[in-house]
Order: C-alpha cells, then sequence, then structure tokens
C-alpha cells in the first residue's frame, strides 16, 4: 500500500511510493493538490526550495488532519544557495516556509561543481542537530558519488534522479544498491512523454492496468522509490493503485529494455 516503506541506511523509513510537486502552482492548486493526495492515502510530498510551493505543502499537511509523524516531506537546496552557510540559510528559510517541527529528507538538488561538497558539510550540520531524519543527493553521477563520499562524514541516504524505463540507469542503480543508497525516481512517468509506448500498451492490457501504473509497479519490484505528480485526483489514484498485481521477470526485463538513454532534462554534467 502506500504506507510501504523502504528502509534507509540510518534506519529511517520512507513510502515507496509517493506524490512530487514540481510545477503544481503555489496558492490553491498547490494546497488542493497535498490535500487530495493525503486523502487518498499518500503519505510521502517530494518539493524542493525552487518548486516555490512548500508553504502550501506545509499548509496542507497542517490541514489535512494527517498526523505529522505518518507524513515523509522531502525539500530540496537549490542550486543558487549552495556552498556551507548559504545552505544553512536556505534551510532555515525552507524550514520556516514548511512550517513543520522537522523535514524528513533533505537533498542537494543538483551537484553544483565547485561547490556541493561544502553544501553537503552543511547537511551533514542539520543532521547532526537533529532538524532533518535523513538527508541525500540529487541528480548526481557516479562520480560526483565518488567524490563526495571521499570526504564525506555521512553516506547520502538517498539519490533522487532522473529515472524512467526510457532512462534506465542500470549501472547507477546498481551502484547505488551496492553502496546502501537508495535510489529515487523523478520523472518516473518519462513525463508522460511516451505512456503510449507499444511494449507499455501491451503489457498494460495483459494486467488490466494503465502504461503509467505498469510503470509505477516497475520502480516498485525495483526497489526503486517514486514519486509521480498529477494534480488530478483521479490520477493521483490511479498512480496509487499499484499494489495487487505483479509483473513477472521477464515482463519486468521487457520493460529495462526499453531504455534509450532519454532525458527530458538537463544532465547532470552540464547544468
Ligand atoms: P512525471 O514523470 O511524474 O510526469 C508527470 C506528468 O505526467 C504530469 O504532468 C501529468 O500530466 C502526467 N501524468 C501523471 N499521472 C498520469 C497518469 N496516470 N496517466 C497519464 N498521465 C499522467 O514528471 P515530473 O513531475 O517531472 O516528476 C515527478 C516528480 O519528481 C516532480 O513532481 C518532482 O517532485 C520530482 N522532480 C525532481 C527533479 C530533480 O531535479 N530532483 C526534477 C524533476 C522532477
Amino acid at each position: 500500500s502506500l504506507t510501504t516503506t523502504l528502509t534507509l541506511h540510518n534506519g529511517v523509513k520512507i513510502p515507496k511510493v509517493g506524490l512530487g510537486v514540481y510545477k503544481v502552482e503555489k496558492g490553491t492548486e498547490a494546497v488542493d493538490t497535498v490535500k487530495s493526495a493525503l486523502d487518498i492515502g499518500y503519505r510521502s510530498i517530494d518539493t524542493a526550495a525552487f518548486y516555490d510551493n512548500e508553504k502550501e505543502v506545509g499548509q496542507a499537511i497542517r490541514e489535512s488532519g494527517v498526523k505529522r509523524e505518518d507524513i515523509f516531506v522531502t525539500t530540496k537546496v537549490w542550486n543558487t544557495d549552495q556552498g556551507y552557510e548559504n545552505t544553512l540559510n536556505a534551510f532555515e528559510e525552507s524550514f520556516q516556509k514548511l512550517g513543520l517541527d522537522y523535514i524528513d529528507l533533505y537533498l542537494v538538488h543538483w551537484p553544483v561543481t565547485g561547490k556541493y561538497k561544502d553544501t553537503w558539510r552543511a547537511l551533514e550540520e542539520l543532521y547532526d542537530q537533529g532538524k532533518v531524519r535523513a538527508i541525500g543527493v540529487s541528480n548526481f553521477h557516479i562520480h560526483h558519488l565518488e567524490e563526495l563520499m571521499k570526504d564525506a562524514k555521512i553516506k547520502p541516504m538517498v539519490n533522487q534522479v532522473e529515472f524512467h524505463p526510457q532512462l534506465f540507469q542500470k549501472e547507477l542503480l546498481d551502484y547505488c544498491k551496492s553502496n546502501d543508497i537508495r535510489l529515487e525516481a523523478w520523472g518516473p512517468l518519462g513525463r508522460s512523454r511516451y505512456l503510449d509506448d507499444p511494449v507499455l500498451e501491451e503489457l498494460a492490457k495483459k494486467y488490466n492496468k494503465t502504461p503509467a501504473q505498469i510503470i509505477i509497479r516497475w520502480d516498485y519490484q525495483h526497489d526503486i522509490i517514486t514519486i509521480p505528480k498529477s494534480t488530478k485526483s483521479h490520477r493521483q489514484k490511479e498512480n496509487a493503485d499499484i499494489f495487487d498485481f505483479e509483473l513477472t521477470e521477464k515482463d519486468m526485463n521487457k520493460i529495462d529494455e526499453l531504455n534509450r538513454d532519454y532525458r527530458t532534462g538537463p544532465h547532470p554534467d552540464d547544468f
């Protein structure tokens, strides 16, 4: 169910399926979107300072009636705020906007060259202070992770990267698995650009599900944390209705083979 979790290397549990809120407009759209998801049973919300809707996410959580400790909240430090001091300040701002007593997961949004290691020291500090229950990175390749871990006191608990059938980053997934870093998929639906792929459609028919549900289930069976975004209740429900079927190993492989190294977003080395 939506309360099914994976355990991070520090023992903290994160729901396997959550809601992403990138491009959900601040104001009533963001409040309604998060309330609707919490109402359906989502227990993990992925926001970022850059999305400009942290205030609404916090408001929706407070007004939802769901207990704070039952919800997992992720936010991220934006690129222009990186570096040690800047990150501590940016965190304080996100913290105020969310209006929660703690954040569950704080991520370095992108590996800004020359800065991300100082940013990481700030995250370690916030973790030591107990303001965040877990810390991690986003859009890190293997070489970024290796560089970071040379001097890190704490190993990232999560790496959130663009990941979907046409960008099946097998090497990165294996690397994260062997280093106890959980991989989290952003843009899991490939931003809905190829949901009409014939293989996905064929599998959807076979399992009596939709292509979106086939992909989310594929993440689930790969033990990848996934955060599909939708502002619409019926789609939020659809994306959460993946717990009553199982893809065979052969069908999992079929989806793996859809990889084309296709990115909907920037390449982490050129951003
Ligand atoms: P996504 O792959 O989740 O696709 C979202 C789009 O797919 C929506 O706009 C919606 O129109 C459509 N959709 C949703 N459910 C559908 C369904 N069942 N059937 C058909 N279409 C459907 O893309 P995303 O929003 O970019 O990624 C998800 C989340 O990942 C974001 O909201 C954000 O929280 C996070 N993210 C993080 C980064 C990062 O750099 N760390 C970058 C992008 C996104």
